[in-house]
């Protein structure tokens, strides 16, 4: 099997019965590129330009900024590429960047909502985006939305940024797609009245089973609830999917779940067709997906989601998965 997964990584991921489903790569750093085209990846599909900064130890500038994004699009041409706005605080605390410590930082002062307390921080970024968009495929994501005022305020910075831009007499490119994270709870029960604003979701399934399980993502002692497959999660999954599938937006999933095989049935069976992985996950879920029929994940996916517990959900996976995990 593992010979198989080799041999196939150049082939298309495209299921038994004919599905075509796009495998896309997070990243940190712009040099995983590299990695993200060795393992055949169709696009980026989660850049987490937070790492920039973590990195540095204090913001980047405008420039600096669009000087990475441009190199990423450029190598990734013409392939898309997400580029995730600041997700700083919460997991991501650096005590040069915001010094605040905050009792409950994943409940805190986190990605977006620094971003709208830190607006000029913020509107660089934009602008460093919207720069580097006139050089390739870029969509431009928002992370840990909870309510529909935040993603109002996001648009009411973009056109800042695009007025600021237009000033300046700056070359962009203001017509690339808007999403956002689909991560806390809130969001998937507005899910729908999100979808109005935005043309795609990105279901963070790191932080949603975080928030949906109300256990800390870091915590060892709570790790036994750390379930992709908890049927809790699941039907968040659900929800999000048809609100997409019923407004008629782009779906994503980019946590990690999505990297791992034995989630892959459920994804697919729930409609989803782009998932964004750790690059090095993509051959092996790649010959999950070439060996499996969406027809029967759909079925499976009835029988999973009457089950009341993640181990029965785990146990029916494994039997009928067994020859491909
Ligand atoms: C997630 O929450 O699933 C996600 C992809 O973002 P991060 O892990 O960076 O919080
Ligand atoms: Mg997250």
């Amino acid at each position: 099997y593992r010979a198989d997964i080799e041999r196939e990584s150049h082939l298309p991921a495209i299921t038994a019965d004919g599905i075509p489903i796009n495998l896309l790569a997070n990243i940190e750093l712009v040099e995983e590129v590299v990695s993200a085209k060795d393992n055949k990846a169709d696009g980026i599909g989660l850049f987490r330009t937070e790492f920039l900064c973590l990195d540095l130890n204090r913001f980047p500038t405008e420039d600096q900024m669009l000087q990475k994004y441009g190199e990423l699009v450029e190598l990734m041409q013409p392939a898309p590429v997400t580029i995730r706005t600041l997700d700083i605080n919460g997991d991501k605390f650096n005590p040069y960047i915001d010094p605040v410590e905050e009792a409950n930082p994943a409940l805190g002062l986190r990605a977006v909502r620094f971003c709208l307390e830190n607006e000029g921080i913020f509107i660089a970024q934009i602008k460093a985006i919207l720069r580097a968009a006139a050089f390739g495929n870029i969509k431009l994501l928002i992370p840990m939305i909870s309510c529909v005022e935040e993603i109002i305020r996001v648009k009411s910075c973009i056109d800042k940024a695009i007025l600021e831009l237009e000033s300046e007499d700056k070359i962009f490119n203001k017509d690339i797609p808007l999403g956002i994270m689909i991560e806390v709870p809130s969001a998937v029960m507005m899910a729908r009245e999100l979808a109005d604003h935005v043309d795609f979701f990105s279901i963070g399934t790191n932080d949603l089973i975080q928030y949906s399980m109300a256990i800390d993502r870091r915590n060892r002692r709570v790790a036994h609830l750390y379930q992709a497959l908890n049927p809790a999660v699941l039907k968040m999954i659900r929800l999000t999917v048809d609100a997409a599938t019923e407004k008629n937006i782009d779906l994503y999933m980019c946590g990690e779940m999505a990297g791992d095989a034995i989630n892959i049935p459920v994804l697919l069976g729930l409609g989803l067709t782009n998932l964004s992985m750790n690059a090095g996950a993509i051959p092996v879920i790649k010959k999950m997906i070439r060996s499996m029929n969406v027809s029967k994940a759909r079925k499976d996916v009835q029988v999973i989601l009457g089950f009341q517990t993640v181990q029965e959900i785990v146990d029916y996976i494994q039997t009928e998965y067994r020859d491909f995990l």
